[in-house]
């Protein structure tokens, strides 16, 4: 976490200028080492205010536009200090004393000081509502962490405060030690509840962990942002540059990102997709899912709900559901095969099934478009809308003949005219017609 090494980093030059400074020395030396503290004073507002606004995610309340007079003041505050002999503006007068029985550099304050301490304080209190507020938000674990931060950064302004009313040691500035207990606690809550894993990484690492592939899109379809999954599932993104607009990566080319349907289909691969919109709809986040093996389950269900296994048409079940839905008239044919105990007892059942097969194969041929199923064991029923007897018997006829010249196995029919009406009560008729055809000799279509 960067603000937090800058802090650490802060606090090691304000120490290291305060120990050389007690060193004594002539007043330029210690004035010398006053001004290489400074490059760590100056800098503690806006570091502490920028550590609060990373550690809490709280972007909002701790904003850039506070962060950067905060940092303007900053800079002032060093510039001053490095040319104050000039104008005496930091400080008024600079003088030694020996009355602590050491040398010490003895600094009256002038008024910018007080503009830093303000800034320090306002900072430091700033900081404090900032991990309250998300205090007050957070849970568990978090607000543990919370408790660390809000601790860590409310222990320097118990310094500033003895400062501000005179109530600390006259000659020793106790600042250093308390941005060093500021630093223990945090550090302490580093190791102890690994308070840098909070928001921003956490997230990136659900970011890149997750299954799902995911990308996020400007309001221009630019990518800002993909996963690892995302690489994977599509390679393309791996090759392309920061920022490119989605339509140029090439799995991502024919989708449509106007209409953003939920279902995407490439190559033999089906996902689902979900978008989410955020920041005022400007950031589009797309979640997508490899449905391909639920979706070849569904359909193979779905076909074995509604196919026969053996010859691929629609099962009776099927064929009845659909017929009650569209109640529309035409005709019905009943087909049986010829004396099929026999092909089963002269060459097998799994030559009787193969005889099965062909059948269905020549009413698929012949009657697409139609709704038709295995009725039962060696039963096929047709139906056939707006038809008459006569063009269903026509139709009947050649594939009748076809099969009898191709195959030893012959059928039989029966045909009845359905105006829309009683179902069962038309296929009984046909059935009829079907008996009929049996007792005169078979292999004929009876209507
Ligand atoms: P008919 O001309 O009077 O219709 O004589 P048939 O032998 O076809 O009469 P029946 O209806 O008595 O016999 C039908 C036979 O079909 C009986 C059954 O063993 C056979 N069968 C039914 N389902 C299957 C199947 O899935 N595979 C096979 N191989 N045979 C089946
Ligand atoms: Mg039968
Ligand atoms: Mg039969």
């Amino acid at each position: 976490m960067l603000p937090f090494s800058f802090l650490i980093i802060a606090m090691l030059i304000h120490s290291a200028g305060y120990a050389f400074e007690l060193t004594g020395g002539s007043l330029d030396f210690m004035y010398q080492r006053v001004r290489m503290e400074y490059i760590g004073i100056a800098a503690y507002p806006f570091l502490i205010l920028w550590f609060a606004r990373e550690f809490t995610d709280e972007k909002r309340i701790a904003n850039r536009g506070l962060l950067s007079v905060i940092f303007t003041f900053g800079l002032t505050t060093f510039i001053l200090v490095q040319t104050n002999s000039f104008h005496w503006f930091y400080y008024s007068s600079i003088g030694v004393s020996i009355d602590p029985g050491f040398r010490v550099i003895i600094l009256e304050k002038g008024p910018w000081y007080y503009v830093q301490l303000t800034c320090l304080m306002f900072s430091i209190l700033y900081s404090i509502i900032v991990f309250h507020i998300r205090y007050i938000k957070s849970q568990g674990e978090y607000k543990k962490k919370v408790q660390f931060g809000l601790l860590g950064v409310s222990i320097p302004l118990i310094t500033v405060l003895l400062y501000t009313f005179e109530l600390g040691p006259k000659y020793i500035d106790i600042m250093p030690f308390s941005f060093l207990i500021m630093a223990l606690v945090l550090f302490f809550g580093v190791f102890r509840h690994d308070i840098f894993t909070l928001t921003p990484i956490t997230y990136e690492m659900i970011f890149q962990t997750v299954d799902e592939a995911v990308f996020v899109l400007d309001e221009h379809d630019h990518v800002l942002r993909f996963n690892r999954a995302c690489r994977e599932y599509f390679p393309s993104f791996a090759q392309s540059k920061a920022g490119e607009l989605i339509e140029n990566i090439k799995e991502w080319a024919v989708y449509d990102f106007v209409e953003q349907p939920a279902h995407y289909e490439l190559d033999d691969k089906v996902y689902h997709i979900k978008v989410s919109r955020m920041e005022n709809n400007k950031v589009r986040v797309f979640v997508i899912t490899d449905i391909t093996d639920s979706e070849m389950a569904k359909k193979q269900l779905e076909l074995l709900a509604t196919r026969d296994g053996l010859t691929g048409l629609y099962n009776r079940r099927y064929f009845m559901e659909k017929m009650e839905e569209h109640k529309i008239s035409g005709t019905f044919a009943l087909l049986d095969i010829d004396h099929f105990k026999k092909v089963n007892d002269q060459h097998g059942h799994f030559e009787g099934d193969k005889v099965l097969t062909y059948f269905g194969n020549q009413i698929i041929k012949y009657f697409k478009g139609n709704l038709y199923c295995r009725y039962g064991g060696e039963e096929f029923l047709i139906f056939i809308p707006d038809s008459t007897m006569e063009s269903a018997f026509r139709q009947l006829e050649e594939m009748r003949k076809e099969i009898q010249m191709q195959c030893k196995v012959t059928f039989s029919a029966g045909i009845a005219v359905y105006n829309g009406n009683n179902i069962m009560e038309v296929i009984d008729r046909a059935d009829k017609k079907l008996y009929e055809a049996k007792q005169q000799g078979r292999n004929r279509i009876c209507y």
